[in-house]
């Protein structure tokens, strides 16, 4: 017989951040402007179902902007490009549309403005994340990228009084909280924002799961693999006393992580549709499991306007 916990806890906030949102609104919003296809320069967001939603829609998925016919019109994703990206797609006479989550465009205003003053910046965050190839391209010169607390130990900069900090936006809070301990002992004169970069999405979900995993036996994720969020997820929830794992969809769930589990959390990262999160559900009321609630942490109500080029266009149309 198929096992099914007695209880389900859903963890809110979970899901879909503003960013997201106003990323995938924005690739829909230019596929009805201006009709298929629209180049997309990258993942719009890490999430394999909603890509493959956009791409049957229209959109044409390209590693690089060099890679978009002359002319055509490319959103740049919610992860953010470096300048250099920008100027490739001006060669190229492409129309763009910047889909940048304004939180990482934060970043990069505070990058530029620490690298002018001639500060050398430590950048926390995961080497080869498109985010962190977009920051670091603001000042390739001044950044260097540290990924954890032994990183501090062998970082040599030119000015120990002149060092500023900034931070990927999807990390994990509290060992974030510990590379930025470790970088003010260092560097007692290190600058950088009040607290970290880290987003309010981010830093909310890992609140949630974190609060829920205590009250679970399993916490399971949903979110891609290259969702950094979403693997950060996991992480929490294992740190706080729960099993956990990272799953696409409903047919991930293998049958020997529910043995002997009674109550089973359900969160999904920044990146994960909720229609995702209803079809877990789903899957486990089939098994017989009656009793469903949300578990809530904190409340939301974070919206970002869309791009302003979509805007005026829909305007005009
Ligand atoms: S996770 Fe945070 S930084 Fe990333 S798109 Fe969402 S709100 Fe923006």
């Amino acid at each position: 017989m198929a096992l099914a916990p007695e209880k389900l806890f859903l963890a809110a906030p979970r899901g879909y951040c503003a960013g997201v949102d106003r990323a995938v609104q924005t690739v829909e919003r230019a596929l009805e402007l201006y009709g298929p296809p629209v180049y997309v320069r990258k993942e719009i967001v890490h999430n394999k179902h909603v890509v493959e939603q956009l791409r049957e829609r229209g959109a044409i998925f390209v590693d690089e902007e060099t890679d978009v016919p002359a002319g055509e019109t490319v959103v740049f994703s919610a992860h953010g490009v470096a300048p250099s990206v920008h100027a490739n797609a001006e060669r190229r006479e492409l129309k763009t549309i910047d889909a940048t989550c304004p939180l990482v465009t934060k970043v990069h205003v505070e990058a530029k403005k620490f690298a002018a003053d001639g500060y050398t910046i430590v950048l926390i965050g995961h080497a080869g994340h498109e985010e962190v190839e977009g920051t670091m391209g603001e000042a390739p010169e001044s950044i260097v990228l540290i990924e954890t607390e032994e990183d501090v130990d062998s970082l040599e900069v030119a000015d120990p009084d002149r060092i500023a900090f900034v931070s990927q936006t999807t990390l994990s809070v509290d060992e974030t909280n510990a590379i930025i301990l470790k970088l003010r002992e260092r560097f007692p004169n290190i600058v950088g924002p009040r607290t970290d970069d880290i987003c309010y999405a981010t830093t909310n979900r890992q609140a949630a799961v974190r609060q829920m995993a205590h009250a679970c036996d399993l916490v399971l994720v949903i979110g891609s693999r290259n969702s950094s969020n979403s693997n950060r997820l996991v992480e929490v929830a294992r740190d706080h006393g729960a099993d956990s794992h990272l799953i696409d969809n409903e047919a991930q769930v293998e049958e020997e992580w529910l043995e002997g589990k009674r109550v089973v959390g359900i969160t999904s990262g920044a990146s994960a549709p909720e229609e995702l999160v209803q079809r877990l559900v789903d899957f486990f009321r089939a098994r017989g499991t009656q009793e469903v609630s949300e578990f809530e942490v904190v409340q939301e109500d974070v919206r970002f306007m869309l791009p302003k080029d979509i805007r005026k266009a829909m305007a005009a149309a």
